[in-house]
């Protein structure tokens, strides 16, 4: 298939070629191999954005306009700028890429030098994935050899015939030195570029040997379907090697991200809204063939937030729609403590976790040798929430029939039910926690609450302690971090209007959100300004007499002589920081408005406003940033 040799071509694809592959190239078909789209409205799609962690979609495509953009991040563009980024691609590699997607041959500009310039860069990727696409033919032939034997033993032996054996692309690295390293130089690829991709090594001599031999292989692919690594099972009693060898890191093999079986089961982890994770090549394979089409295996690694984060994007795993992560392990300790392992991440995955542990101790592929394709549906099925099972592994360590173990269960056991993000659920394991340990609510409860409080100490107000509290007052509660920071630029309004009088009536009273502050804010600039002010007694009758709001008054004698929440003196800076963050309150509410209203707008036939409502949200978000820095004030 990589004949043509034209990304080691040195020169510039002509302009033509490019325009021509922008043209031809559906940017949600691009898309959407690596972040499920649903509709957005007007013709537009959403999904995770790939390039912030967020928990709602805020990564917008239009089809129409061929273009995308995140509203959370800020990056957009076309395709060609979308594969740079997504698959770390160079521009040539990215408009090579969607070239050959669609069936475009470019044509290159020589460069007017007549030596070719070597550009290690340029097309490396395209590179390494030929070597890879020639590797997998080369050792899917090896696989019919009589060298082999024990290769074909093992896929029979696992229940895998020949037609399942060809679905994943199985092959067997034969018995020699460097039979695919010369199979792949003859085929041109260099001595770097095979050591690069991971495929060969320098052995102490000097030469080019093969990474893998007398293994049976596993093509990996990446979640548009490149094959990019390979899993290797040892076969034979002498090989000393591990069990399982891996490609190492290459510039296109990250383990921490690769998922081994994603290229077939991507459509139906998005379909379902679900995905399960199993612990090897031959479990994905099982799983498949049994009509769990979402299954996945990490390859080589334990699985980890990049891994996450991959799923997340193709679950569109949201506040919205959760998706469901099912992780299978065998009963065994090390798959214990896995599972206990992923709870810790289950707090940065919205979606609901569950376990699926065998019965007999025997995984997906053994199950299915042993009691067929409705086994492995049905240990699916049989799925567990990742609460319920940690809770259930945690107090079986301990002996219930004695006080002694019940209240050192229950000490186990609490910090795992403060760990439930959703804290409607939690009253609800209390209850099953207590009926499981045989113990009355409140001290459940009382654990669970101290292991939720006990860590955390100490706000993230640069502030002196809390103002004490008032009871019965009619004014409005200092419960949110808004309203806190609005109190208080009244107080330095009220009680410190010479410094800060300037930078008070500057910022204006469509920023101040509760109802009584807006209207002691609306008092202060009917009574002239804080900036003419020169404070004291006189400067608050004035306001009191300007408010013409009966809560407003109350507050402002209030206000008048409550402490400023800083220990000292306060400063211009003090007066700086409680502005920018009172603003940068505000400004963020009005960004999200206006999110939400151009999700509204049809960019089509509504073109122009989209732009300004667009450019309003950039320079917003710009003002934003910008506050944020200011109420940070270097504390
Ligand atoms: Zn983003």
């Amino acid at each position: 298939m990589y004949a043509e040799g034209v990304a080691v071509m040195a020169g510039r694809i002509r302009d033509e070629d490019i325009a021509l592959v922008r043209e031809r190239t559906a940017i949600a078909d691009v898309i959407s191999e690596v972040v499920t789209l649903k509709s957005a409205g007007g013709g537009n799609l959403k999904g995770l954005c790939p390039f912030h962690d967020e928990k709602s979609p805020s990564f917008n495509v239009s089809p129409a306009r061929n273009v995308f953009y995140c509203f959370g991040c800020g990056v957009g563009g076309d395709a060609i700028k979308f594969l740079m980024d997504a698959e770390h691609l160079s521009f040539v590699e990215s408009v090579e890429r969607l070239a050959a997607r669609a069936g475009i041959q470019l044509r290159y500009v020589e460069d007017d030098r007549s030596a070719p310039r070597p550009r290690p860069q340029q097309g490396q990727r395209q590179r390494l994935v030929a070597a890879h696409a020639a590797a997998v033919d080369f050792y899917r032939s090896q696989l019919t050899t009589a060298g082999a034997r024990p290769a074909r033993e093992f896929l029979a032996g696992r229940g895998f015939d020949r037609s399942a054996a060809e679905r994943y692309g199985c092959g067997f690295a034969p018995d020699g030195w460097d039979l695919l390293t010369k199979h792949l130089r003859q085929q041109g690829f260099t001595h770097d570029e095979l050591v690069t991709a991971g495929l060969s090594r320098p052995a102490r001599s000097g030469s080019l040997i093969d990474r893998f031999r007398r293994r049976l292989m596993w093509p990996i692919r990446d979640i548009t379907g490149d094959v990019i690594g390979f899993g290797a099972r040892k076969l034979f009693d002498d090989d000393d090697g591990p069990k399982y060898l891996n490609t190492p890191e290459t510039p296109i093999y990250k383990k921490s991200h690769v998922l081994y079986g994603i290229d077939q089961a991507k459509r139906e982890i998005a379909k379902q809204g679900k995905v399960v994770v199993v612990e090897g090549y031959t479990d994905v394979m099982a799983c498949h063939l049994a009509d769990v089409p979402t299954a996945v295996a990490t390859c080589g690694t334990a699985f980890g937030g990049d891994h996450i984060s991959v799923l997340r994007r193709v679950l569109f795993d949201s506040d919205e729609r959760a998706g469901e992560i099912i992780f299978t392990f065998d009963g065994d300790a090390a798959g214990q403590k896995a599972a206990l392992r992923a709870f810790e991440d289950d707090q940065r995955f919205v979606g609901r976790t569950f376990i699926a542990v065998s019965p007999d101790n025997m995984d997906p592929c053994e199950l299915r040798l042993a009691k067929g394709d409705l086994a492995v549906r049905d240990l699916v099925a049989r799925r567990e929430p990742l609460v319920d099972f940690a809770l259930r592994h945690v107090i079986s360590r301990f002996d219930l029939d004695t006080v002694d173990g019940r209240v050192e269960a229950m000490r186990r056991a609490a910090p795992l039910v403060a760990k439930i993000k959703d804290r409607e659920k939690r009253p609800e394991y209390v209850r099953k926690l207590a009926g499981d340990l045989g113990m009355e609510i409140e001290p459940v409860q009382r654990a669970v609450l101290n292991a939720a409080h006990g860590p955390q100490a100490g706000g993230a107000a640069p502030a002196a302690p809390a103002a004490p509290a008032r009871p019965g007052r009619a004014t409005p509660a200092v419960d949110s971090p808004r309203s806190m920071v609005e109190r208080e630029a009244l107080k330095l309004a009220l009680q410190e209007p010479v410094l800060a009088g300037p930078m008070f009536d500057a910022v204006e009273v469509t920023d101040y959100q509760h109802p009584v502050h807006v209207a002691v804010r609306a008092a202060v600039a009917a009574a002239g300004g804080a900036s003419t002010a020169t404070g004291g007694a006189v400067w608050i009758e004035r306001v009191r007499d300007a408010c013409d709001d009966l809560a407003g008054q109350a507050l402002i004698g209030e206000l008048a002589v409550e402490p400023l929440r800083i220990d000292g003196e306060p400063d211009p800076r003090y007066v700086s920081i409680t502005m920018a963050r009172l603003q940068w309150s505000s400004v963020t509410g009005r960004i999200r408005d206006l999110k939400s209203k151009i999700q509204r707008v049809n960019p089509v036939s509504n073109k122009d406003e989209y732009f300004a409502l667009f450019g309003e949200l950039l320079s917003l978000e710009q003002h934003a940033r910008a506050l944020r820095e200011q109420a940070a004030g270097g504390l």
